[in-house]
């Protein structure tokens, strides 16, 4: 028997189908059974069933602790930052890096781990006008997300053996940036073995771009990320080809929640033209395996991915002639290969 593990599939717009199938393809290539509870997320189910759909998205995520997320079209409300809320998910992790033989206008090797606080920084805070001629928002950093991404950043760093830095405008915002920095060091002091550095957030973003060897895991507030994820991802020219972990904790510092999904969008002008690259996607599931336990099926999928970028299967997005079957099948093909038990002698 394969061992079995719940996984919530929130089925999305555009290319969501053809991801599906193509992660539906991938899974039946795997040494484990992946035991997906399919919760239809797209427009037309949204505006049919309205908040029933988000109950019934929460519930199933909720028991099978771990998620799926395909590309959703944001319109009346934005379906991720529902979950977030609802999920309590305040902590976004998004790996960035450079891969080989893929094009990028970068002439450097790039390999991040952003660790971002997923709520608070200027995000929450709608703002207001003073008069005329002025404005206003708030900034809110709260003890708790913080702690909570820089216990999953040292966490990682002590699986990985990376260092931590952690970024803000600590010297300016002395008060919230100011607490930031302040419980990163107070968590760091519980990982005495991790190597932990500070930086100014402006200075970080010229030093990635001139010694981004120097970096390896980032923890910043809301905004911070925002910005350094997309700067990163332009760099190492994988915007569509990024994915995330969105993590909710419980009060011991555990992983209560994972939902994972591609950064890119629902593509509408290839839907259904067997075009879509699954990259971000399958990186996203090699995530998810990882958060399981099956760190050796994980590591398969994501070194068979890039490995075969590497080689030039690619979809024509990234200037190659496959199609998301053919890709798909190339990746699944050698996955099961590579994992296959080795022969009796
Ligand atoms: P997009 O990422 O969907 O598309 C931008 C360009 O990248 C398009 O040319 C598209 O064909 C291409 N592209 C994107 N993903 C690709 C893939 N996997 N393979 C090959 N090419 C790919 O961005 P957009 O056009 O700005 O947004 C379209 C819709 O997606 C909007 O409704 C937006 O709200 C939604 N969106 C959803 C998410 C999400 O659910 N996480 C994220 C971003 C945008």
């Amino acid at each position: 028997m394969r061992p079995t593990y719940a996984v919530t599939e929130l089925l999305g717009d555009g290319i969501g189908d053809e991801l599906s199938r193509a992660i539906h393809a991938l899974a039946d290539a795997l040494p484990i059974r992946l035991d997906f509870t399919p919760v239809d997320l797209s427009l037309a189910n949204r505006r049919a069933r309205g908040k029933a759909v988000y109950d019934e998205a929460v519930e199933a995520v909720t028991a099978s602790k771990v998620a799926l997320k395909y590309p959703t079209v944001t319109a009346e409300e934005s379906p991720n930052a529902v979950l977030r809320r609802r999920l309590d998910l305040s902590v976004i992790h998004r790996p960035v890096y450079t891969i080989p033989g893929v094009p990028t206008n970068f002439r450097r090797e790039l390999d991040l781990d952003i660790v971002r606080i997923a709520t608070g920084g200027t995000y929450d805070d709608p703002g207001r006008a003073i008069g005329e001629d002025g404005a206003v928002s708030l900034r809110i950093v709260e003890r708790r997300p913080v702690r909570e991404a820089a216990r999953y950043a040292f966490g990682l760093a002590r699986k990985t053996g990376k260092r931590v830095t952690s970024a803000s405008k600590y010297t300016i915002q002395k008060a919230t940036d100011g607490l930031f920095e302040a419980v990163a060091v107070e968590v760091a002091r519980q990982y005495p073995e991790v190597s932990h550095g500070v930086e100014l957030f402006d200075a970080l973003l010229g030093k990635v771009i001139m010694a981004p060897e120097k970096f390896q895991i980032v923890l910043v507030l809301n905004e911070y990320g925002d910005f350094l994820s997309d700067m990163a991802c332009g760099l190492a020219g994988s915007l569509g080809i990024g994915a995330s972990a969105n993590l909710a904790f419980d009060p011991s510092a555990v992983v209560r929640v994972a939902l994972y999904d591609a950064a890119h969008g629902t593509a509408p002008d290839i839907q259904g033209k067997n075009l879509a690259n699954p990259t971000a996607i399958f990186l996203a599931l090699s995530m998810l395996l990882y958060q399981i336990g099956e760190i050796a099926v994980g590591q398969a999928v994501k070194n068979v991915t890039l490995d075969l970028l590497r080689e030039g299967v690619r979809t024509r997005d990234l200037g190659g002639a496959e199609s998301t079957d053919s890709f798909t099948a190339a990746v699944a093909a050698e996955v099961a290969r590579r994992l296959a038990p080795p022969p009796k002698p």
